[in-house]
């Protein structure tokens, strides 16, 4: 099953030493199995940003890892993230994940484009293309975006980033596996025809889980619920149970003919590699020992 098999990493920036060597640990410990590629997330404000772009300058220079970094509208002007895409393109960067963001006040308050700014995602991609040809990675949402009118809406979003040089697709994390292949129907029904890649999250913790997708628009079916009930206390068993949920969610799609996945590692390794160990990855080194 491995050698069809190709993953993706994603990472967020760390704020604190703790975090950092959390951070480390985790790339280290994934790193071995030869992902695709591994992303950092950006956030909004010049301390965040920061942030990213030490991360990836950092995996550019120790690690053999290939980094995408990810890249938002958000309180910017375009020559400023014009700026940001030349720094990425000198310092070797040849990936972006291209973003609108969220809006500065949090999830749930009207979207306004900066004054100046790229004024959406698909203008975002045009921007980076006409800087460098570098890759560009764009989001895609199963369950629909919560600012999209409807799904057809969010579908000519997709295209128009697909049009303006998009070529691959990362989804917003689901937990029904149907809800990903009836988007993708849709979407080639459109005439998209980039890959779609899943974006997989294990449930390191599920309170904190339902309140994310709460905030982006992603369903928390009840027998997910029934699953991680009773055990706010108990961490062993939780991450055995989420480690049985992704493990079960993947080799679905798998079952379904995906082959590329990418997961929200939230930092942390160990739910990760178990289901890449479970996918048919192992470790490269060791392979050759
Ligand atoms: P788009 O694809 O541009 O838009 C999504 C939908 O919303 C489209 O249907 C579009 O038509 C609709 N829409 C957009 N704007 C409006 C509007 N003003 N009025 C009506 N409808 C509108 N966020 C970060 O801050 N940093 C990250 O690093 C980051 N990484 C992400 C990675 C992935 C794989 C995903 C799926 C999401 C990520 N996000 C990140 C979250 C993302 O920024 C938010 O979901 C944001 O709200 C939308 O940005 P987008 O590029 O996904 O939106």
């Amino acid at each position: 099953m491995s050698s069809r098999i190709r993953v993706s990493f994603e990472f967020f920036p760390p704020k604190t030493e703790e975090m950092e060597k959390t951070l480390w640990e985790a790339v280290g410990r994934l790193a071995p199995l030869t992902p695709n590629f591994v992303s950092v997330t950006y956030g909004a404000g010049g301390s965040t940003r920061e942030r990213t772009h030490a991360t990836v300058k950092r995996i550019l220079s120790e690690t053999a890892l290939t980094p995408a970094a990810h890249l938002t509208c958000v309180a910017a002007t375009r020559a400023e993230v014009d700026d940001v895409v030349r720094s990425y393109r000198e310092a070797g960067v040849r990936h972006i994940v291209a973003l609108r963001g969220d809006p500065t006040g949090g999830v749930g308050e009207k979207y306004a484009p900066h004054p100046g700014g790229y004024s959406n995602a698909a203008d975002l991609v045009a921007g980076i293309k006409r800087i460098a040809d570098i890759e560009v990675s764009v989001s895609a949402y199963p369950e629909k975006h919560p600012d999209s009118p409807t799904v057809e809406a969010d579908i000519d979003m997709l295209k128009a980033k697909v049009d303006a040089g998009a070529t691959r697709a990362i989804t917003q994390f689901f937990f029904e596996n149907e809800r990903y292949f009836r988007y993708l129907d849709a979407v080639r029904a459109r005439g998209i025809h980039i890959p779609v890649v899943p974006g997989i999250l294990p449930v390191q913790n599920f309170k904190q889980t339902r309140n994310f997708a709460e905030r982006c628009g992603a369903s928390v079916p009840r027998w997910l619920a029934e699953r991680f009930d009773g055990l706010d206390d108990d961490v062993a068993t939780r991450k055995l149970i989420a480690a049985a949920v992704a493990a079960e969610q993947v080799l679905g799609l798998v079952r379904q003919g995906v082959t590329d996945f990418h997961f929200y590692t939230m930092n942390r390794a160990d739910l990760v590699y178990a289901v890449c160990h479970l996918l048919g990855l192992r470790p490269v080194a060791k392979q050759a020992a």
